[in-house]
């Protein structure tokens, strides 16, 4: 294990398992539409998901696009947020569409706040949005989202996409960093 790690909160297999259970939820959920085959239109938070998206959408057989969007809160070595940012991106032809947002993890909600704001003026069918982890902590547990894959404590985590100062995105598990690898 990385010298870094302080604990594992979640293994390589954990995830596995539960992102093949959000993935049926999901493909449950677009196969009870009205307009069914429904053609889905993706959109991934980078940089922080792009790992739990490449695993998602192989449990999703549905016609579907993928248009990301960058946003940025945790710059560099940040480990709170310092406000949500657009950063590049942005699919331009939602209109009508079934939209899915993905994000890595809800921590203030400002990110999926954002993002959602800026898609609901395209004036999509729907818009529905899945993270992979959500923090235990007032903003995000009151902030409706569709998808979960866990609730976590409110620590900072890292892996299977997520960041310190762009390092650790490959780890294989969700894991909390000794704090002397905070600096
Ligand atoms: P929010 O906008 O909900 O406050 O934060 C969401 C974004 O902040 C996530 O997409 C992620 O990029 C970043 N973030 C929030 N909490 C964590 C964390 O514990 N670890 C990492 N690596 N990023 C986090
Ligand atoms: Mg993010």
């Amino acid at each position: 294990m990385h010298d870094d790690v302080d604990r594992v909160l979640f293994s390589r297999d954990a995830i596995a398992a539960r992102v093949a259970e959000l993935g049926q939820a999901i493909a449950d959920d677009l196969d009870a539409l009205a307009d069914h085959p429904t053609e889905v239109m993706l959109v991934p938070v980078l940089t922080g998901s792009m790992v739990f998206v490449a695993d998602l959408i192989r449990h999703l057989p549905h016609k579907l696009r993928i248009g990301v969007m960058s946003v940025s809160s945790y710059p560099g070595r940040s480990i709170e947020s310092k406000g949500a940012l657009i950063r590049g991106g942005l699919p331009d032809d939602l209109a009508g569409k079934h939209v899915l947002i993905v994000d890595d993890i809800l921590d203030t909600g400002q990110t999926l706040t954002l993002v959602r704001d800026i898609i609901a003026e395209q004036r999509p069918a729907e818009v529905r949005t899945c993270v992979l982890l959500r923090k235990d902590r007032e903003q995000a547990r009151s902030f409706p989202v569709d998808y979960v894959g866990f609730d976590i404590p409110d620590e900072f985590v890292v892996g299977y996409g997520l960041d310190y100062n762009d390092y650790y995105r490959n780890l294989p598990d969700i894991v909390t960093l000794r704090t002397e690898a905070l600096r």
